[in-house]
């Protein structure tokens, strides 16, 4: 049976709880545990996939398929776990399981209620697996006080009560602000914060101050005292450079060493924390600088595009260098010429993305790096446009396009070299779609495999012709154009392993043009850098010494 920690937050939003929810569940694996993340959001949405990325950041996938909250992201990112469907949960999702439920008549004929009904589908969400870890981290996401996240708070009061004793503790998330006029460091919203949890029946174990400013002793003697919590375990966090710092950081104050007494835990098993030194090293360290431009639409939130920013990291780590991002609006091309914004950058990233707008920018982008012989690297939508663009501009397919733009304006203008996909497999399943059906989850998501071309430029980068990616779309490349493509140097280097589905191309007689059709940003690691990113940002280090 797993212990339970429950992750938090109070005071303000964005205050990190994420960030130090992986952190904690990286440096417990450092001593040794295994540990599964968890995410549950109160928001009414049944999952993220239907949100716009500026309402929420970007939607991650997990492997087994579900449109999850970027949260997952850290966790994978931390700790290399492979998050599943079964790790991120929203009130959306709750009450659409228990009103399933009570239409079918499971619950005989009972008044359906937020306690038990609710509260007990919660529970049911965090029992699952519970078996096959030494701890499960659960953070919820919101801030206490909020009117609906009290059913999370209500369902984990009493899971820590069904539990036998010591097997669950709770970390709180707080700010201290600090009052520059009167140089203090302020402790009253996080007393007021716990208050409001301990009303609720909630007695934070330890509690995480972010703060600014160092944290005197004695305040932290203070918030110990009027929170009820040991001293000790009072924690403080403070900004780092990079959010890979977190788990030395959080080790230093102390916060695995506070957890695990919280539990009991002792001796505590040694922690072993050389992988995360190496990577601070590289992150502190850098031998050089790699400009990347990174051209799409969403580009005023970069949480839009968190795993991507991230897997160039991670690319710049492997290679040590640091590679400055600049972001790029694809729609400033509907006037300006790519070649003045895009000029003096050693790599184009072109993203993935929903709906027209932007996408002739995109196109432009694609065109600039193909004949200025920039390193290109186009993620599912950035695959789809290169495409086009090769098809516009070098097959003799003028009107080239997609037909998700020709749908959304109700309209047929494109020739469509990229169409909607009806039907395919997922390993034995068969899969089939309809132009009208529901958003929510009906994409081609999750894991699924795909063959190298021998020789391909694909296969010497990831070391092998059998790969499996993650993905998110609802429209394909169509196989009827490749040889047209392939005869102008386009080649189809990764495919379904039924040959149906074109998953990567890349340009012959250029030094790094690359579209994929999945998203492989989704699996890249600080500690491993996806062979994409890593490879992708070495040609922009060579791009850079040509310049
Ligand atoms: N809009 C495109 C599709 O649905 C691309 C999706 C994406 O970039 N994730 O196929």
């Amino acid at each position: 049976m797993a212990r339970y920690i429950f992750i938090t937050g109070g005071v303000v939003s964005s205050l990190g709880k994420g960030l130090a929810s992986a952190a904690l569940g990286a440096l417990l694996q450092a001593r040794g545990f295994s540990v599964r993340l968890r995410k549950l959001d109160p928001y009414l949405n049944v999952d993220p996939g239907t949100m716009s990325p500026f309402e929420h950041g970007e939607v991650f996938v997990t492997d087994d398929g579900a449109e999850t909250d970027l949260d997952l992201g850290h966790y994978e990112r931390f700790t290399g776990v492979a998050a599943r469907a079964t790790d991120s949960v929203s009130s959306g999702r709750i009450y659409s399981n228990v009103l399933e439920k009570e239409r079918r008549g499971d619950y005989l004929g009972k008044t359906i209620q937020v306690i038990p009904h609710v509260t007990n589908e919660i529970k049911h969400f965090l029992d699952i697996g519970d078996n096959e870890v030494d701890f499960m981290l659960c953070e919820i996401g919101g801030t206490v006080g909020d009117i609906e996240g009290l059913p999370f708070f209500e369902a984990i009061r009493q899971f820590s009560q069904d539990r036998p004793r010591g097997q669950c503790i709770f970390m709180h998330l707080t700010l201290l602000p600090y009052l520059a006029a009167s140089g203090e460091l302020k402790t009253k919203p996080t007393q007021h914060s716990v208050k409001e949890l301990r009303s609720i029946g909630i007695a934070p174990d330890v509690l995480v101050c972010r703060s600014e400013q160092p944290i005197p002793e004695k305040e932290r003697e203070k918030i110990g005292l009027f929170c009820n919590v040991r001293k000790e375990n009072v924690i403080p966090a403070y900004d780092l450079v990079s959010i890979y710092e977190a788990p030395l950081a959080y080790h230093r104050v102390g916060l695995d060493q506070a957890v695990l007494d919280a539990f009991g835990i002792s001796p505590a098993p040694r922690p072993h924390l050389a992988v995360w030194e190496d990577v601070v090293d590289r992150i502190h360290n850098p031998e050089g600088e790699v400009r990347v431009a990174i051209v799409g639409k969403y580009t005023q939130l970069e949480d839009a595009y968190k795993s991507i920013r991230e897997a160039l990291t991670h690319g710049g780590m492997a290679n040590r260098v640091k590679v400055r991002v600049d972001w790029v609006d694809a729609e400033v091309f509907d006037t300006e010429d790519p070649a003045a914004r895009l000029e003096g950058f050693h790599a184009i990233v072109v993203p993935g993305g929903f709906g027209e707008r932007g996408t002739e920018g995109k196109i432009k982008a694609a065109e600039f790096a193909r004949t200025r012989k920039i390193p290109y690297l186009g993620i599912c939508l950035g695959m789809q446009m290169a495409v086009i663009e090769a098809a516009r501009n070098v097959a003799g397919l003028p009107t080239a396009g997609s037909e998700e733009f020709d749908h959304e304006a109700g309209q047929t203008r494109f020739e469509p070299v990229v169409y909607h996909l009806k039907e395919w497999v997922q390993g034995s399943r068969r899969i089939e779609r309809r132009v009208d059906d529901d958003k929510g989850g009906t994409m081609r998501l999750g894991a699924y495999e795909a063959k190298l071309a021998e020789g391909s430029r694909v296969a010497a980068i990831y070391g092998t012709t059998r790969i499996e990616e993650r993905h998110r779309h609802r429209y394909e490349v169509d196989t009827k154009y490749r040889d047209k493509l392939e005869a102008c140097g386009l080649k189809f280097s990764g495919m379904s392993p039924d040959g149906r589905l074109p998953e990567i191309v890349e340009w012959d007689d250029h030094p790094w043009f690359i579209g994929v059709q999945f998203h492989p940003e989704l699996k890249s690691k600080p500690f491993a850098p996806h062979p994409l990113f890593a490879d992708f940002v070495r040609a922009a280090v060579e791009t850079s010494r040509l310049v």
